[in-house]
């Protein structure tokens, strides 16, 4: 017997089940869009990541709830192995959700779901959320970009992935007038390090803001040359560094108030 592999064409259409990738918000749960509120409603099943608020996975009351981890240095679940459980999920259920943590066309691998998901001939719908950068800067009250002082953003990490080209994201850092690092806390003295190479000037003010949009919400004022002090504060929540001169006023009023983060 000649064995045939059946083309993804031929089972296009023959799994009935769609998958939403849907973004969670940064952490509060009211900072939900309301289609993705609509398509929790619906949900079947849910697969959901380590940051999402417990609230935001109860709205899905009818679905099957399933932890998929992703939380930096902890244990979670291998990628391929998501990929392959969303596409068994949607063998089995109509509406199948795939719960990320901000936005999760950024740093979400979102990519590689799409991907299998393609590949597989399964129906899928991404749903935006708000990104830790956006939360950020709302609660902060310092837009990323200002009329005269900052046109360009850039959203980058410097966390590379196993088997991964280093990226040249010191020079994007070095090259935009505001940068949000998203993952690179635990990285604090290397990124110092790296943005003063690239000529950065030591006195660029810096914020670091832990658990935006949530109850332990802190920031910090800082600058770039005291960045290596990151590691001593026992962040727990994630972080995000933020860099530019956006951040000067705001460097001031901390000077005055006696209340920058100092390398001493
Ligand atoms: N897709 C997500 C980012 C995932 S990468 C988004 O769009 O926001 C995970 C990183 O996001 C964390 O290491 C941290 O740098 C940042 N992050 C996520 N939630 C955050 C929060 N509430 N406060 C500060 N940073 C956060």
């Amino acid at each position: 017997m000649t064995g045939r592999v059946t083309p993804v064409s031929a089972i296009a259409g023959t799994i009935a089940g769609k998958v939403f990738l849907v973004g969670a918000g940064p952490g509060a749960p009211d900072l939900l869009t309301l289609r993705a509120v609509r398509v929790l409603e619906r949900a079947e099943v849910v697969f959901y990541d380590a940051l999402v608020h417990p609230e935001t996975i109860a709205i899905a009351a009818g679905a099957e709830r399933i932890a998929v981890g992703k939380r930096c240095g902890k244990h979670s679940t291998a990628q391929r192995f998501i990929n392959k459980r969303l596409v068994d999920a949607a063998r089995k259920h109509h509406v199948v959700v795939r719960l990320k943590g901000g936005d999760p066309m950024l740093f979400g691998r979102a990519q590689e779901e799409i991907a299998a998901l393609r590949a597989a001939g399964v129906a899928y719908e991404v749903v935006p959320g708000v990104t830790a950068a956006l939360a950020a800067s709302a609660e902060l009250g310092i837009s990323l970009t200002q009329r005269g002082l900052a046109r360009s953003v850039a959203f980058l990490t410097p966390r590379v992935g196993e088997g991964e080209k280093p990226n040249a994201w010191a020079r994007t850092a070095a090259s935009s007038d505001t940068a949000v690092i998203y993952m690179g806390a635990g990285q604090a003295a290397m990124i110092a390090d790296a943005l003063l190479a690239q000529g950065v000037p030591g006195a660029m003010p810096v914020m670091v803001v832990e658990n935006a949009s949530l109850p332990g919400r802190r920031h910090y004022t800082l600058v770039l040359r005291d960045l290596p002090r990151v590691a001593d504060l026992g962040l727990t929540g994630p972080a995000l560094i933020m860099i530019g001169e956006v951040y000067a006023e705001a460097l001031a009023e901390a000077d005055a108030a006696s209340q920058r983060l100092r390398y001493a």
